[in-house]
């Protein structure tokens, strides 16, 4: 079943009430991205110095992007604004007196089309969940404390039972007050409903500290804060390693590119999991005029101006709320913001630290080179021999997670690991410092590349859950003292070994050369003396690791296109 797509209405100004109206067609006088701007956000930004108006429940005026307008008239914007930076206002018309929206009539005035759109909705819901119910385990519903999944509640809510379904809220730890609060208001509200919290074992903040700040390159935290405590809490209550879930969310098409190429249903990554998304292609103005026809409550962070809300620092998060969060809310990200701080000194070398953050270049990390850490790994090819080097090895584990690579048999010193139906064997070597395994035969690739990353498992691994969440068929155990990989179920798929670069999100996320760190020690070298050149970077590309023992460049060359790699963080 498919619903009709709501993101083509329209949205013109409605002077009779200073509000806004939808329309059938797509062309309306202003973008339908359109969101309500309260009191708090006027007084949070400084406008109380041009303008009055009351302390009102009800929104003033509207804004799209970083205009405002009163009674469809553009009356000022913000520019600039972020981490260690005020917005600056711009206000086009001075002395307004501000009345509220007034937002019955403006209900009134949508009722037709919100109720066609609310009833398409509903029926959309109830019949999903005929069609999937005797095909799952278990029905959630995504509450994430934004408005989308507030509008998503009350509509399931509408037409299930509290008892067809449970409500899922993903505590990622590093939500800010206003969420936290919001959250126990919904519960008031829907008092029969079922409530359940999926929270990972430590706080994020220390996550930050272990794993280096998260990066658009490095989402750790998402895995580790949203999908690994999810399916866990699901496995848990479910009683079952792969259980069948139907997960109605509140994702619309509008939020992002990704968002956008998802239709209504689509399959999880995870479990055997169907994901719903009911008002994917409602926009925010329909969004917003429901909030209001069905007086819901809205989490505060809307009314200080945030277009969505979600963790209190993060890599994709805008401008504009960095602004917010920076003039209301500075305590609560203070903590992340000296993390990236440190990072920061690092990378830009003293200068220009403030700009280097606000702009965002700390949302750019691609390794762990200015993260103050060294590899903990080395891998050495040369001879038919591959040996691997593993500076600090939990030694207790280390053939554990080569159980995942194939058959493994230890006999101290040796073993053999059979792979493909070919034995390989190997010895290996360690004292209180390193864990040295050396295999005499010429490897296949692709084993070298399980074997490395494996090797990458046993230095890097923190037990953060993910690799339980990932394997397919429920063969890894991560307990506090151990790890554990079930050789009856373990089907040798390698998923545990492929699933991130280095088979690890932290080895990935700290990911650097030796040679690399060595060099960015070295701040006497010169800069470029080569302007560096497409082949270079073909070269270097096509086998990074090889390229550092092996390419074409000549000296001088070569120490040019080192330090850029340096300085990309490669
Ligand atoms: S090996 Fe797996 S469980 Fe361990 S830290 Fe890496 S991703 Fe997490
Ligand atoms: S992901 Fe595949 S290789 Fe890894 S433990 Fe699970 S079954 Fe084995």
């Amino acid at each position: 079943m498919e619903i009709k797509k709501y993101k083509m209405y329209g949205v013109k100004w409605d002077k009779k009430t200073r509000g806004i109206k939808l329309i059938t067609s797509g062309d309306g006088d202003i973008s339908p991205l359109i969101r309500p701007v309260f009191h708090e956000e006027l007084d949070l930004l400084g406008f109380n110095r041009y303008w009055k108006y009351p302390k009102s429940k009800e929104p003033l005026l509207w804004s799209v992007g970083r205009y405002y307008f009163y009674d469809g008239v553009k009356v000022a914007r913000v520019k600039g604004g972020g981490f260690y930076e005020n917005p600056q206002l711009e206000v086009f018309e001075d002395n307004l007196e501000l009345e509220p929206v007034d937002i019955e009539k403006m209900i009134r005035k949508n009722r037709e089309i919100m109720e066609n759109v609310v009833h398409t909705t509903l029926d959309f819901i109830s019949e999903i969940y005929s069609e999937y119910i005797n095909r799952v385990d278990k029905v959630v519903v995504a509450f994430s404390g934004g408005k989308d999944s507030a509008v998503l509640l009350d509509l399931v809510q509408r037409v299930l039972a509290p008892d067809e379904y449970i409500v899922m809220f993903n505590d990622t730890t590093m939500e800010l007050s206003p969420t936290y609060k919001f959250v126990e208001i919904i519960k008031q509200r829907y008092p029969n409903l079922n409530f359940y919290t999926a929270r990972y074992k430590k706080p994020a903040i220390e996550m930050w500290r272990e794993v280096g700040i998260p990066s658009r390159v490095h989402r750790w935290c998402c895995t580790i804060y949203k999908t690994v405590p999810t399916i866990k809490t699901i496995q848990k209550l479910v009683n079952k390693e792969t259980p069948r879930v139907l997960l109605y969310d509140g994702i619309r098409a509008d939020e992002s590119p990704s968002r956008a190429k998802l239709s209504q249903i689509s399959r999880g990554k995870h479990l055997q999991q169907i994901n719903v998304h009911p008002i994917i292609d409602w926009n925010s103005a329909i969004v917003y005029l429901y909030t209001f026809m069905r007086d819901l409550p809205l989490n505060e962070l809307y009314r200080y101006g945030t277009v969505r809300v979600g963790c209190a620092v993060c890599p994709f998060g805008s401008n504009w709320k960095e602004a917010i969060l920076w003039l209301k809310f500075n305590e609560e990200i203070k903590p992340y913001l000296n993390l990236i701080e440190k990072y920061a000194k690092f990378r830009c070398r003293g200068e220009g630290l403030e700009d280097f953050i606000r702009e965002g270049a700390w949302k750019k990390r691609i390794g762990g080179a200015n993260l103050g850490v060294s590899d903990k790994i080395t891998i050495l090819e040369e001879n038919n021999q591959t040996k691997i080097i593993i500076h600090h090895p939990n030694i207790k584990n280390w053939f554990e997670w080569f159980k995942a690579v194939g058959d493994v048999t230890v006999i101290n010193p040796s073993g053999y690991v059979v792979f493909d139906k070919a034995y390989y064997g190997f010895s290996f070597y360690s004292d209180s410092r390193e864990l040295k395994i050396v295999f005499d035969s010429a490897l296949p690739k692709d084993l070298i590349y399980y074997l490395k990353n494996a090797a990458y498992k046993v230095a890097y691994c923190i037990k953060c859950g993910t690799c339980e969440v990932e394997c397919p068929n429920s063969a890894i155990e991560i307990r506090t003292d151990k790890i554990k990989i079930d050789e009856e179920k373990c089907t040798k798929c390698h998923k545990c070994l492929s699933f991130v670069d280095r088979g690890c999100i932290v080895a990935d996320s700290f990911r650097i050369s030796l040679v690399v760190d060595k060099m960015s020690k070295n701040t006497s070298l010169s800069r470029y003396k080569f302007g560096i050149r497409k082949e270079w970077l073909e070269e270097f590309f096509s086998d990074p690791e090889k390229w550092w023992v092996e390419n074409s460049l000549g000296p001088v060359q070569f120490e040019a296109m080192k330090l850029w790699l340096i300085d990309a963080e490669i």
